[in-house]
């Protein structure tokens, strides 16, 4: 990987994207604090307060996805080993969430990249396949090799993706079903310019029995 390709992170028009969305935000707080100004009836008062309190969650969680996808992607590149990954990334999400996280390894395949940057992957994607099912179904997390690729599948038991959705979600603010969770469509766009880096492959298809696995393929290390 060079330095150049370790170090990208959102692109140009992603973090244009990122600015339109943000103004958009502010646009709706500007609004509701004119309209607070005037005599409103109570309940039209505490709908703009909601507003208000939404679009500020709205600008915090995309400052924090696109400084953590940032952060990931400018760490410098070494062996990792990606079932140890793994298993560290499913113990974080288990304590904070309380949810169950299932790493099974059929092999320990080395990479040569950034923990830091796949770390992040991994989380987002760990963190997506809780956050879109039910609470007491768990996420499943493989890590195997396939010939020269390590590959690491994050299966859930939620409501899949439909087809026509699964290129689209990694589109920067592109979201699909289950529009009540919270989320800003970056954490998609973030694990793939990840795995772009690392001159691997990510994708989702269902999974038998229901659900979505999401997967990435990385080179495995030569050395
Ligand atoms: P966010 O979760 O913040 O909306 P992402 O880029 O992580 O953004 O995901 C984009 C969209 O893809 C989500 O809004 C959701 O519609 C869909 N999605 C992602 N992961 C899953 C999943 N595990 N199960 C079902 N839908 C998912």
């Amino acid at each position: 990987m060079t330095t150049d390709e370790a170090n990208r992170g959102l692109g140009r028009g992603e973090l244009a994207l990122l600015a339109h969305e943000v103004r958009g935000a502010l646009t709706v707080i500007v609004g509701m604090s004119e309209l607070l100004r005037s005599d409103l009836a109570p309940a039209e008062r505490l709908r703009a307060l909601d507003g208000i309190s939404r679009a500020v969650d709205r600008i915090d969680r995309l400052v924090d996805e696109a400084v953590a996808g940032e952060v990931a992607a400018g760490h410098a590149s070494g062996l990792v080993d990606l079932a140890e990954l793994a298993e560290q990334v499913a113990a974080e999400q288990e304590a904070v969430t309380g949810r169950r996280v299932e790493v099974t390894v059929a092999e320990r395949p080395q990479v040569v990249g950034s923990r830091e940057a796949l770390e992040r992957a991994l989380t987002n994607l760990i963190d997506n396949g809780l956050k879109y099912s039910l609470a007491s179904a768990p996420v499943e997390v493989n890590i195997s090799r396939q010939g020269a690729r390590a590959v690491v599948q994050i299966a859930d038991h939620g409501p899949g993706i439909s087809p026509e959705d699964r290129e689209r979600i990694f589109e920067p603010f592109e979201r699909a079903g289950g529009g009540d969770a919270p989320g800003t469509g970056l954490g998609l766009t973030v694990v793939r310019s990840v795995v772009d880096a690392h001159h691997g492959r990510v994708g989702v298809d269902e999974r038998i029995g229901g659900g979505s696995v999401f997967w990435i393929e990385i080179p495995v290390s030569r050395a």
